[in-house]
């Protein structure tokens, strides 16, 4: 094995969130699963160092097993965290220990730790298909390709009033493997401690592993790095020179874009698509970065690190709709594509979807979010004219990044009108 990779989780989210974050999470109870249980304020440069706690996720990723070895440490002077509930379905995670000190409900892990600090094992089948049947993480002899947010569950905890901790994050795999992760590369580089405070934060994001092609592109403030296992057919220099081109214009409308982005690929058989995760993303190496229709796979899941706006109650049309339409927005702003093809594009997508409604859902896909963005062009120009064009659609998204909320149907026309003062017409055949 290698020495292993130590990284002090210096959090991928954006300056806006971490703030908002800290105003959530300095609370009794936090959890991840029910944000809206969060109130007052803690930070730890603010924190009271006698209520603060040591967190150290580890993970060995051993391709014979197909697993990876997992430890969540917990180190602690006097009982701050009193209990830690995971989402562990059985199927994925085995061997959970030890046992005296769980307590299994179905998917529902409650781990009681020791008043001085105490340690819990398990085993994660990397491995895992998407209800299409292709893959969106996998181990190999050579390279593995897997998400953070489920190589450490969700989770939510009870902890003392004021309690903060510090998170760190700890790789390892075989020999030879080198490590790319949203908190910087797997060379035993050791990173910043991040102050921000959250009170319980597991590491998030894609990883890879392995035998790589990696290719690194400074662009502005930020750090990109583009990585797939070697002879994978990967273009990481387009998708690095594409990023170089539209990426200022990403970084306008989302000023907080992460300061490090970490873009992933894998092998042939795996997903054929893209999939967003914290300062990192998934994209399938057959993708266009620019697909027949104009929208930009990369720049939709780009959109998704870069907002981090997420919908609730069937909302999702809005998100994959916004998604889509700065897609194909950004690439004109950047100089992409002509106006003419812009507009071009967008009629295609109007007779692509010409029978599909707009309806609620929470699982916005092809016409639907077609549909989805044409809705969001109308409404950037309603947004224009309602307020002589001191705003627009930009202005509802930062808004609404602002807010912190999970959108829904209701709060979004509300957003808008709250813009505008006026009701909405763009959205009279949506929910
Ligand atoms: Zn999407």
């Amino acid at each position: 094995m290698n020495t292993p990779l130590t990284v002090t989780v210096k959090t991928p989210v954006s300056a806006i969130a971490r703030k908002r974050l800290r105003i959530l999470f300095g609370i009794f109870i936090f959890t991840l699963l029910l944000p809206a249980y969060a109130s007052s304020a803690t930070a730890n440069n603010d924190a009271d160092p006698t209520k603060i706690y040591q967190m150290v996720y580890s993970a060995t990723l051993d391709p014979k097993s197909g697993q990876a070895h997992v430890s969540v440490t917990l180190k602690q002077h006097r009982q701050l965290l009193r209990s830690i509930e995971f989402i562990m379905p059985k199927e994925r995670y085995l061997n959970i220990r030890p046992t005296s000190r769980i307590e299994i409900n179905g998917d529902r892990v409650a781990w009681k730790p020791l008043r001085e600090g105490d340690a819990l094992h398990f085993d994660f089948v990397i491995d895992h298909q998407r209800s299409n049947g292709k893959m969106d993480a996998q181990i190999t002899d050579t390279w593995a390709l897997l998400k953070l947010d489920y190589l450490f569950p969700s989770s939510k905890s009870r902890f003392v009033k004021g309690a903060t901790s510090n998170t760190s994050l700890i790789l390892d795999g075989p020999k030879r493997w080198s490590i790319e992760t949203p908190y910087g590369v797997g060379a035993g580089q050791v990173f910043e401690v991040d102050n921000t405070g959250r009170n319980f934060d597991p590491p998030r994001g894609w990883i890879i592993a392995g035998e790589l092609g990696v290719r690194r592109e400074s662009i502005g403030a930020r750090r990109i790095s583009a990585a797939a296992p070697l002879g994978t057919g990967f273009q990481a220099n387009d998708v690095l020179a594409f990023l170089r081109w539209t990426l200022p214009s990403l970084v306008e409308v989302f000023p907080d874009t992460p300061k490090r982005l970490l873009i992933v690929s894998g092998s042939e058989d795996m997903w054929r698509g893209g999939l967003s995760g914290a300062a990192s993303l998934y994209l399938h190496s057959d993708r266009p970065l620019i697909s027949g229709n104009r929208t930009s796979p990369l720049l939709h899941e780009l959109f998704h690190v870069a907002s981090g706006l997420h919908s609730n109650i069937g909302a999702d049309w809005i998100i994959e709709g916004l998604a889509e339409y700065y897609s194909l927005t950004l690439l004109l702003r950047s100089g992409g594509i002509s106006a003419f093809r812009y507009n071009k594009s967008f009629e295609r997508l109007a007779q692509w979807s010409t029978d599909t409604p707009c309806i609620a859902t929470d699982r916005s896909k092809g016409k639907q979010t077609a549909r989805g963005a044409l809705v969001m062009r109308a409404l950037d120009a309603e947004i224009r004219s309602e307020t002589g064009e001191k705003a627009s659609l930009d202005t509802l998204v930062q808004k609404l990044m602002h807010d912190n909320q999970d959108i829904t149907n209701s709060s979004f026309r509300a957003a808008i009108t709250e813009l505008t003062g006026a009701p909405v017409r763009a959205l009279s055949d949506c929910p």
